[in-house]
């Protein structure tokens, strides 16, 4: 089980996401305003964040670079999920600060892979806290 930091504007991918983690077991705190994200990132101390790039006011990238501009939050893996999926959009997202994007609508088996994956090569296989390196 992981604590999930899910960031997502549109009310109904967001319960669908949430639904999802919840079903695998994991604990979800949802945020539908970006500009809420990072002050409930520090809070909730994530064990991975998945945030949507189209966000209004504090986009996805934006808020990316925020979370590794964060002492406490600069490790914490990070799934990006996007609507756009255009030439160079990886280079973008991944700069940003994210492990791992998938695409809307989304695929659930791809979804639910891909969180066990940054799961799994983050901090909790190796059972340590969430004190920065
Ligand atoms: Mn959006």
């Amino acid at each position: 089980m992981a604590r999930i930091l899910v960031v997502e504007d549109n009310a109904l991918n967001i319960k669908l996401f949430c639904d999802l983690l919840n079903a695998h077991g994991h604990e979800t705190e949802p945020v539908t305003d970006s500009r809420e994200a990072l002050d409930a990132a520090r809070k909730f101390k994530p064990d991975l964040v998945i945030t949507d790039i189209q966000l209004p006011y504090v986009t996805g990238i934006e808020l990316m670079e925020l979370l590794r501009a964060d002492e406490e939050l600069k490790d914490v893996p990070i799934m990006a999920v996007t609507a756009y999926s255009a030439a160079g959009d990886d280079e973008r997202i991944r700069a940003a600060g994210a492990q791992a994007y998938v695409s809307k609508p989304i695929s659930v088996m791809r979804f639910a892979e891909t969180v066990d994956q940054l799961l799994e090569g983050g901090r909790l296989v190796e059972g340590s806290n969430h004190s920065s390196q």
